[in-house]
C-alpha cells in the first residue's frame, strides 16, 4: 500500500482537496526523517530566511515559515533588512549564507522592494541552496526534465494531487496564469505527468470555454472569484492558487481565491479551498526542499 493509499483512508470523504491536512502529514513525515538523522548524530537541516522591507503579508508568511521549520526540527536563521537596503548589502548576506555549512536552504521572501532586481537577487543564490526553486538553473532543470529543487507552490499542487490519487496521464489540463512562480512550472509538471496542457493568460480569448475543456483546472491569475462554477466541466478537479484579500460590507477583510468556490464546489469532483488548499502545501514544500538540499549536502 502506498503512502497515498494510506492517506486516502484517513482523509475526510468529501470533494474538498484538504491541503492543510496533507501538508500536516508531509510535515510530520519530514519531522520523523529529521529526528532519525539527528539520532544518528547528524546535524539538523538549516533554512535561512531573508526578509526585506515591511510588507505585512510577507511578515506573516515568514513568521509561519519559521514556525513550520521549528516544528519539523529544521533550524532557521532569520535575516531582516529595512526596505531601503542596498543591493550590495543583500548580495553580501546571500554570499555569506551560500558559504555557511549549516545553511542548506535560502529563502528570499518575495516581493522585493522596487529598487532591488528580483532576478539578480535570485541568481545570487547557490542553486543547491535555492529552497524556493526559482533560480534559473533549477527552472532549467525542470524544463529539461532533470532533477532539481522545484518551485514550492507547483510542487505542492502535484503532491496534493498525488496524495489524493488524482490520475493525470492522458487528461486535459488547463492552467490559467503564466508566471514563473506558478503558471509556467505547474504546466511543465503536469505535462511531465503526461497531461495535455493548455496555458491561458490575460490575453486568452474565450477563457470560460477553454476552462470548460479541463479535466484538471489550475487557476493562478490573482483575480478574485474570476472562474465561475459555469466555467468548470462537471467532474473536473479544480486547483485554486489565488490568494486575494477582499473587503467585506461589514468592513472586515476575507481571503478568497480566483475561483468562485460556492458555485464551483457544486460541479467539481475535487476542489481546493482558500485558505487551506494550496497555501499550506507551499510551506510544506519549502521544508521538503530544505531537507532535499540537506541530503545533497550531507552526501557530498
Ligand atoms: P502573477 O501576477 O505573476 O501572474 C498572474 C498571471 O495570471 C499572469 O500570467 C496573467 O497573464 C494571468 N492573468 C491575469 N489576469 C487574467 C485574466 N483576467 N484572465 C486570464 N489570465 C489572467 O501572479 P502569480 O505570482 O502567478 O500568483 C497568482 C495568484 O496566486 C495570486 O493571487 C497569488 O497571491 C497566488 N499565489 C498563491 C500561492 C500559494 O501558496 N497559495 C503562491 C504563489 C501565488
Amino acid at each position: 500500500m502506498t503512502q497515498g493509499d494510506e492517506l486516502s483512508k484517513q482523509l475526510d470523504v468529501s470533494n474538498i482537496l484538504d491541503g492543510k491536512q496533507v501538508a500536516n502529514l508531509v510535515r510530520e513525515e519530514l519531522r520523523l526523517k529529521v529526528d532519525g538523522l539527528v539520532q544518528q548524530g547528524m546535524r539538523r537541516p538549516g533554512l535561512a530566511v531573508v526578509l526585506i522591507g515591511d510588507n505585512p503579508a510577507s511578515h506573516v508568511y515568514v513568521k509561519n515559515k519559521v514556525a513550520a521549520c521549528k516544528k519539523a526540527g529544521i533550524e532557521s536563521f532569520f535575516h531582516q533588512f529595512d526596505a531601503n537596503v542596498s543591493l550590495p548589502e543583500v548580495l553580501s548576506c546571500i554570499d555569506k549564507l551560500n558559504n555557511d555549512k549549516n545553511v542548506d536552504g535560502i529563502l528570499v521572501q518575495l516581493p522585493l522592494p522596487k529598487h532591488l532586481p528580483t532576478d539578480v537577487v535570485l541568481e545570487a543564490l547557490r542553486p543547491d541552496k535555492d529552497a524556493d526553486g526559482l533560480h534559473p538553473y533549477n527552472l532549467g532543470q525542470l524544463l529539461s526534465g532533470k532533477e532539481g529543487l522545484r518551485p514550492c507552490t507547483p510542487k505542492g499542487i502535484m503532491v496534493l494531487l498525488e496524495r489524493y490519487g488524482v490520475a493525470i496521464a492522458g487528461k486535459q489540463a488547463v492552467v490559467v496564469g503564466r508566471s514563473n512562480l506558478v503558471g509556467k512550472p505547474i504546466a511543465l509538471m503536469l505535462q511531465e505527468k503526461n497531461a495535455t496542457v493548455t496555458i491561458c493568460h490575460s490575453k486568452t480569448a474565450n477563457l470560460d470555454q477553454v476552462c470548460r475543456t479541463a479535466d484538471v483546472l489550475v487557476v493562478a491569475a490573482g483575480r478574485e472569484n474570476m472562474v465561475r462554477g459555469s466555467w468548470v466541466k462537471p467532474g473536473a478537479v479544480v486547483i485554486d492558487v489565488g490568494i486575494n484579500r477582499i473587503e467585506m460590507p461589514n468592513g472586515e477583510s476575507q481571503l478568497v481565491g480566483d475561483v468562485e468556490f460556492a458555485s464551483a464546489v457544486e460541479v467539481a469532483s475535487l476542489i481546493t479551498p482558500v485558505p487551506g488548499g494550496v497555501g499550506p502545501m507551499t510551506v510544506a514544500m519549502l521544508l521538503a526542499n530544505t531537507v532535499t538540499a540537506y541530503e545533497m549536502h550531507m552526501i557530498v
